[in-house]
């Protein structure tokens, strides 16, 4: 027997002409993230097989934990001989190691050229296991100890410890978005969960310099780097919005400040998504959380651009959210005190029902689109990975 972490795939079983690319995707994923292990690693439609060293078991269980894609880690062992003396043997030298007083034998017959069906072998294990082991009953509803034993067409697998992963699919396997990334709470949980559904993440900021601080960048830098566990890397492209913002300031009525000032940014989102090949926007705005995302807002900003625009937290209340950020780790650096150029410039009363051809009126008077233009083209980009230490990005700003 052979000792091994065995993936279970969930949901990817579902696709069936093009699982081949899904399970691709998730094994290089997988060898992304274990790269600094010795390991090897096979699969089949069903499972993935993955061989440590039983020094690295922990920290490896620990790494596929942040792995989308995969639906159940297990401790198993795996034996390719299916005589059914060597299956009891195996049970018992699994269980014989374990302290428990009640438990029960599931088996899984995948293989459907066995001869015997699944409850004939629970039978013959349980007796055995009962013959051999002092002090111990069955308990088919709640026993303390399960032992899985799966008959499948090239081996038998025998488990009892399951880790729960974090499910989703692998990323990558459905193309590239952009994300808008503040230093806030609810974008980089949208970031998260648009991950979790395969989707490979660039981020943008905007920032506005000196208005905005080098630690509100780092901030952003420090979440994305968050994400970038997830994602293994993230592109953020830094965007320079002084000039924008200031003009807006200095020409626009005060309740259309964040209208204009969020449609710029939809603007140049979309043009920096298109020119690095995503397809999508995704961002952290939440139904009526504030004026500028109630209904009619949303549709006001949303109407400058082409590009779906995918809100993953659209429908979570503020404190779901909070849980998500406390689950992923980014609460405590999202409510870091520094200013974002959205929160810096906030007018008492912005509108709440804002008219798509008010703020196409008061935008005739900036000369946006030289703006935009440049603010596009001047766009800074750092890669983050999330093995690199902190300190790298803050060089480089
Ligand atoms: P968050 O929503 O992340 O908590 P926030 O509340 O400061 O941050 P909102 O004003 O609610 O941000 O903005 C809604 C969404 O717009 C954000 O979730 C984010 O996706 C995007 N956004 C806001 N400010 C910026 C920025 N400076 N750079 C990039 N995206 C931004
Ligand atoms: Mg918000």
């Amino acid at each position: 027997m052979e000792k091994l972490i065995i993936i279970k795939y969930g949901e990817l079983s579902t696709k069936k002409d093009n699982i081949g690319y899904f399970l691709n995707t998730l094994k290089n994923n997988i060898e992304k993230t274990l790269s600094n292990f010795n390991y090897e690693i096979s699969l089949d439609i069903g499972r993935m097989f993955i061989n440590v060293e039983e020094n690295d078991l922990e920290k490896v269980l620990k790494e596929l934990q942040n792995v989308f894609g995969i639906h159940e880690i297990i401790i198993g062992f795996k034996d390719s001989n299916f005589d059914i003396s060597a299956i009891k043997e195996n049970t018992l030298n699994i269980l014989k190691n374990k302290e428990f007083k009640t438990f029960k034998i599931n088996t899984k017959r995948s293989n459907k050229k066995y001869p015997l069906k699944s409850m004939e072998i629970n039978n013959i294990i349980g007796s055995y296991i009962l013959k051999n082991l002092k002090d111990i009953k069955v308990d088919v509803l709640n026993p303390e100890v399960l032992m899985e034993v799966e008959i499948r067409q090239h081996e038998v697998l025998y488990y009892l410890e399951k880790i729960p992963g974090l499910g989703g699919y692998p990323v990558g396997t459905l193309g590239k978005g952009l994300l808008m990334l503040s230093g806030g709470i609810d974008s980089p949980v949208a970031g998260f969960l648009a991950i979790k559904r395969g989707i490979k993440l660039e981020a943008i900021y905007f920032e506005s310099p000196p208005h905005t601080s080098i630690e509100a960048k780092n901030k952003v830098l420090a979440l994305a780097k968050i994400l970038a566990k997830y994602n293994a890397t993230i592109k953020v492209h830094i965007v320079n919005f002084t000039n924008i913002q200031e003009a807006i300031l200095k020409n626009i009525p005060n309740d259309y400040l964040i209208t204009i000032m969020r449609r710029m940014m939809y603007r140049i989102s979309e043009r920096i998504a298109h020119k690095n090949k995503c397809l999508i926007l995704v961002n952290g705005e939440s139904i009526g959380q504030v004026a500028s995302q109630t209904l009619t807002s949303i549709n006001c900003i949303n109407e400058v651009v082409k590009m779906p625009v995918i809100r993953p937290v659209a429908c979570f209340d503020k404190l779901e959210i909070i849980n998500y950020a406390k689950k992923i780790n980014s609460y405590e650096t999202s409510i870091l005190p520094y200013e974002d150029c959205c929160t810096i410039f906030v007018p008492k009363h912005p509108v709440i029902n804002p008219k798509v051809e008010k703020a196409i009126e008061y935008e005739k008077l900036i000369d946006y689109e030289a703006l935009i233009t440049e603010a596009t083209k001047n766009a800074l980009i750092i890669n983050i990975s999330a093995n690199e230490n902190n300190s790298k990005f803050e060089d480089i700003l």
